[in-house]
């Protein structure tokens, strides 16, 4: 854990989240400033910085992440569609230096992406 990240801070409870799902290797919650009807965020409880930090050795954690991905879009009720986007350093917006994957979802969707 990395006391100065905001999202291992999340995990470890010192933060509050809205929690959606937890297991010994992932937690997603909701995010605080939603940009669709359906917003979460899944992020692997170990600290890694971006998909830019990513090896082969992280292949298991990745099988389990996008599992529970596509779970959470499945409950949520998304069976129309929904996009799952992960921001890589500041050109791209990312603002939170923990690997998280943003699942994007709901009603008009298509809309907000044009
Ligand atoms: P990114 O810009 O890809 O790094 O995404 C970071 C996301 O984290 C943004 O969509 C923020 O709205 C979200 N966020 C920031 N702080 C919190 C928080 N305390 N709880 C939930 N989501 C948060
Ligand atoms: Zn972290």
């Amino acid at each position: 854990m990395d006391n100065d990240c905001l999202f291992c801070r999340i995990i470890a409870g010192d933060i509050p989240s809205s929690k959606v799902y937890e297991d010994e290797l992932c937690y997603a919650f909701r995010d605080i400033n939603p940009q669709a009807p359906v917003h979460i965020l899944v992020v692997p409880k170990k600290h890694i910085g971006s998909c830019g930090e990513l090896t082969e050795a992280d292949g298991a954690l990745l099988g389990r992440l996008f599992a529970v991905i596509a779970a959470i879009a499945r409950q949520e009720g998304l069976e129309n569609g929904w996009r799952v986007v992960s921001n890589v350093g500041p050109d791209a917006g990312q603002t939170v230096p923990h690997l998280h994957f943003h699942i994007l979802g709901g009603q008009r969707l298509s809309d907000r992406m044009a």
